[in-house]
């Protein structure tokens, strides 16, 4: 089959616009006649320079992010090395805050008096709240777990609880047992193995009237630029490329400012040392990153012209920018639900219907006894049709359509007809 044969439903690496794509290949060869290649050119040339300004300008207006009160930073762990980068961080974030606290508690700056000060504190105060939803959200807690130890991580909902030991709903948040003053609350807003995505922003980590509320952090790997983000509730958020915005190899980190200096400075690896803490690899922390515009070592410009090249065409596709994408994702997803309802006797939608995600839609064929085999039967056809990749995750097995921005309006259209055509056949 050629490209124009095959509409692509992978979980991630996701399908790239094909315009995109051969810009870039043009660009890899000779970028902008200059007789060199964007993977060729130097990452501290004022074209690489350009190139990371203008995708941020462009990420900050596409999803209307405040610049003066967020950095945008492009890293290189994935989604994976977040999990890792934002305990580190944000725990170096509480300690500071501690720090500076109880320097002013005890009128004094002695330094043995304000670190036992603050090791009793970290001791008894120290905790990162996590909201366990789906596949990634657990291995984000489990990481925590791993890098700081059970003592200071807060299980503060789990899904598998409310829905037979499985992934599929999310829990009221009337149950959420947060703490006070956490250094972070985590939760992915879409579930990428799972299916389930937050419907809005969770009420109960809203700041309050003057601004004050919890340190919010969100996985947003698998519906960044999909719908509309309310960026000014959360402390950081963050998205691998390899779905809805480039290829692989780029990670992005929107961070408030207030949690860069000069209002918050990491503290000193001897101090962390002092508190049994860790300190983040250098190329983790946030602050660094910041600080060198994404440069502090060699970055893949290429990947993130990519990303610049997606979002010039976002915008240039929708003058209400997220907006206009929102309308066409809901439309997609619904299309495709419509579809799998209308036969509840051969397709069960695996996720609760009230969190159900419009970017991974995961559901089951029962048809006839032997799901296995029928699930065989409908992969195999759908791909003799050039509708591919909807194999679900190994972890969970089924079916798992990927309605990331590049399956266009007829993608969906498709796949909605193959599954009511399977369904009679
Ligand atoms: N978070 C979510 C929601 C994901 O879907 C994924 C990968 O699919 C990850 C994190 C991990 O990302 P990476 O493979 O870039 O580390």
């Amino acid at each position: 089959p050629t490209r124009a044969d095959i509409t692509y439903f992978g979980a991630g690496p996701a399908a790239l616009p094909t315009d995109v794509l051969q810009t870039a290949a043009q660009a890899l060869l000779d970028f902008n006649g200059t007789g060199l290649g964007i993977a060729e050119h130097s990452h501290r040339s004022e074209l690489a320079t350009n190139i990371i300004n203008e995708a941020k300008a462009d990420l900050a207006s596409y999803l209307d992010i405040p610049p003066a009160d967020y950095e945008v930073i492009f890293m290189q762990a994935g989604g994976t090395g977040e999990f890792a980068a934002s305990v580190y961080n944000l725990v170096g974030a509480w300690v500071a805050r501690q720090h500076a606290a109880i320097v002013q508690e005890l009128a004094s700056a002695d330094e043995a008096a304000v670190v036992a000060a603050l090791r009793e504190r970290v001791e008894k105060d120290l905790k990162l709240d996590y909201i366990v939803t789906g596949g990634w959200s657990l291995k984000a807690y489990q990481e925590a777990v791993r890098l700081l130890g059970p003592e200071y991580v807060n299980l503060a909902a789990d899904a598998r609880t409310i829905n037979d030991g499985k992934f599929g709903k999310i829990p009221d948040q009337s149950t959420w047992k947060l703490s006070k003053d956490a250094a972070l609350v985590y939760y992915c807003d879409n579930e990428t193995v799972d299916g389930v995505e937050f419907p809005e922003f969770p009420s109960v980590l809203a700041p309050a009237a003057d601004g004050t509320g919890p340190v919010v952090v969100a996985d947003m790997s698998s519906n960044i630029l999909s719908r509309r983000v309310p960026v000014s509730n959360y402390s950081l958020l963050f998205f691998g490329a390899q779905k809805n915005l480039g290829c692989t190899g780029v990670t992005v980190a929107v961070l408030r400012k207030n949690l860069l200096p000069p209002t918050t400075t990491q503290p000193s690896p001897a101090l962390m040392r002092k508190l049994g803490l860790p300190i983040p690899p250098i190329m983790l922390q946030y602050e660094i990153i910041a600080k060198n515009n994404s440069l502090y070592n060699t970055l893949s410009i290429f990947d993130v012209y990519i990303a610049g090249q997606v979002l010039k065409k976002l915008l240039k596709t929708y003058p209400n920018k997220v907006d206009g994408q929102q309308a066409v994702s809901d439309k997609k997803a619904n299309i495709i639900y419509a579809a799998l309802e209308a036969q509840p006797d051969v397709y069960r939608i695996v996720p609760d219907k009230s969190v159900r995600s419009r970017m991974n839609i995961c559901f089951r064929v029962t048809k006839n006894g032997n799901v296995d085999d029928v699930e065989k039967a409908f992969l195999k056809e759908a791909t003799s049709q050039g509708l591919t990749g909807l194999k679900g995750h190994r972890s969970v097995g089924g079916i798992r359509a990927s309605n990331y921005n590049s399956i266009p309006l007829e993608g969906a259209e498709k796949l909605a007809k193959f599954i009511e055509a399977f369904a009679k056949a």
